[in-house]
This record gives structure tokens, sequence and C-alpha cells, in this order.
């Protein structure tokens, strides 16, 4: 009996793997389709000022719309578009579509300080050989403003490079900015990270939600904060969903905030309308700020 049920769990085991196996094919094959079938989307999540409680920008965050799917998140796609190097390609789609709709946001809801998009950069597309060119080629065919342009990279990204610094440098001279992505649970070597022309340090999700805990999360925020202001940096507090962090990041002096408290990211006809209206969160952040004085 202990036989029979020792196979049929192999089975089921096998069963399962093999079941992995196939779907993943399934995807990577129909990935490579889906650029030529126009099945990626762009949607945009704002970028709040916790000074003004104004949006200040956008993350540019791509979708699949699989025509049998529906709607994947990217975690289900990126790391298989990583592998198989289809990441290039779709990444240079996701940089063009993005500034143009920059340029267009610009034109259309034109600001005091123009808005701002932020665009994914994976590792594997800030190693490759032409990165710059390609950067700079997109920049002149989209003819969008390139101190709008923020590039965001994460901490491995940059520190498996031995490189880095000069390609840092080397899209810092085209004129666009460079964000550090999910601060905080990567490997940075604070040295390096000192050399680095990094404009703004992006605060992991996982600290802020772990702000409502208090002690010594609120610590290792506020230990952030002042790494980024010393080395001359931006701070953004990245999923933000209760005000009670909204009210702990601007106590803690940190810029700019994102996260569902604000929007989840919208398509962009909802970001356009988004635009167009007053958010009710907009009060609540002022009134914090003017606490605070
Ligand atoms: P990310 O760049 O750190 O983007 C933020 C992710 O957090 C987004 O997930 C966003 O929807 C989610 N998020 C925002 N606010 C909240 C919140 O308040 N709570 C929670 N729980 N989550 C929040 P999304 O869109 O699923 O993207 C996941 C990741 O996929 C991104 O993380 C980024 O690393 C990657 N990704 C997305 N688009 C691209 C792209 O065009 N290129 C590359 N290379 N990677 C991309
Ligand atoms: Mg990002
Ligand atoms: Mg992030
Ligand atoms: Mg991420």
């Amino acid at each position: 009996r202990a036989k029979a049920l020792g196979k049929a769990r192999y089975c089921l085991f096998n069963k399962t793997m093999h079941q992995i196996a196939v779907s993943r094919l399934r995807l990577e094959t129909d990935l490579r389709r889906a650029l030529e079938r126009q099945e990626l989307r762009l949607h945009y999540q704002p970028l709040v000022s916790l000074k003004t409680g104004e949006i200040t920008g956008f993350e540019a965050l791509v979708r699949w719309e699989h025509p049998e799917q529906g709607l994947i998140s990217p975690d289900q796609f990126i790391p298989v578009a990583e592998e198989t190097g289809l990441i290039n390609p779709i990444g240079w789609w996701v940089l063009r579509e993005a500034c143009l709709k920059l340029r267009i946001w610009q034109l259309t809801f034109p600001r005091k300080i123009p808005l701002t998009m932020s665009v994914n950069l994976s590792g594997k597309q800030f190693a490759q050989p032409g990165l710059i060119e390609q950067v700079d080629l997109i920049l002149r065919e989209t003819g969008c403003d390139r101190n709008s342009l923020k590039l965001e990279l994460t901490e491995s990204a940059i520190m498996d490079h031995s490189d880095a610094n000069s390609i840092l440098e080397n899209l810092r001279a085209l004129g666009v900015k460079l964000d550090i992505d999910d601060f905080g649970i990567g490997y940075s070597s604070l040295d390096r990270l000192y050399q680095f022309p990094i404009n703004t340090l992006k605060i992991d999700k996982s600290f802020v939600s772990r702000l409502d805990a208090g002690g010594r999360n609120v610590e290792i925020v506020k230990a952030i904060v002042t790494l980024a202001h010393t080395l001359g940096m931006n701070v953004v507090g990245e999923g933000v969903e209760s005000s009670y962090q909204l009210t702990q990041l601007q106590a803690l002096n940190c810029e700019f905030a994102q996260g569902y408290f604000f929007s989840r990211p919208l398509d962009s006809k909802a970001t356009e309308a988004l635009l167009t209206s007053q958010p009710k969160w907009f009060c609540q952040v002022k009134t914090e700020e003017k606490s605070q004085l």
C-alpha cells in the first residue's frame, strides 16, 4: 500500500513538473509573438510629491494582454524574457512607448515643473553593449524631454557590473536621470553607491509596509533617507498603502511617494482622467505637511 501511495505521489509530482514545463514553453513561444501582435501594454502609476500633494510624474509598468489568459503581470513574464533575451526588444518597446507618452502628456498637461516618466531597465539591458546608443536613438526618435526621463535600475543590476560607473556616467551624459529601484533589499557597496551618479533612491515597499510596526523599521527608513540626502539624492517611498505610512514618510523627510494609497497603475485613458481631476488625497498630503511645521 505504501508503495502504491509512493507511486501515486511520484506520478502526481511528475505530472505537475510536466505541466509547469509545458506551460513555461507555451509562455515563451507566446511571448515571442506578443510584440509583433502588439499585445504589450503600459500602465502608469503616479509619483506624488509629499511637499505639495501634486502628481510629479509616472512610472511606466508593462503588462501583457494575452489573448487567452488576459492581463499578465510583469512578474510572470519579465523573468522568462530575461532568460530568453526577449527582454531587449520588449525593453526597447517599453522605453519608446513611455517616451512618446511623456512627450504627449507634457504638451497636454503643462506644469511649472514638467511631468516626469520613469522606466525600468533590467540588469540584462543594462549589461547590453550598445545600450547608450540605443537609449540615445529612442530619445532622438521620440523627441521627448530627456531631462524628464528617469531610468530605474536595481542595486544588483548595477553592482553586478564591473564597469557600472562609466555606463551610468554615459547615461547621465545623455541628459536622463537615474534612480535605484527597490533600494534596501539588494546588496549595495556604499563606497560604489557614493561614486555613482544616481539622482534618487526608491525605498523598497517591504520597508514602507513595515512602517506600521514601528520600532526598528522606522529607524531603517530614517537611515536610508539620511544616506540618500547625504549623497545628494532624493527619496521615493514605494508601495504606500495607508495614510499612516504617508504621514510617517513625510515626518522622515521623504520627498516623493508612490503606492496604492494614491493610485494603482492605470491605463493611459484612466491616467489622463486622473491628471484632469483633483485627486482625493491632495488635501490630505498638504494638511500633513502643514501640521509638521
Ligand atoms: P517595480 O519597478 O518595483 O514596480 C513597482 C511594483 O509595485 C509594480 O508592480 C506596482 O504595481 C507595485 N505596487 C505599486 N504600489 C503598490 C502598493 O501600494 N502595494 C503593493 N503591494 N504593490 C504596489 P508590477 O506593475 O506588477 O511590476 C512588478 C515589477 O516588474 C516591477 O517592480 C519591475 O521590477 C518589473 N517591471 C515592470 N515593468 C517593467 C518593464 O517595462 N521592464 C522591466 N525590466 N521590468 C519591469
Ligand atoms: Mg520600478
Ligand atoms: Mg520598485
Ligand atoms: Mg521590483
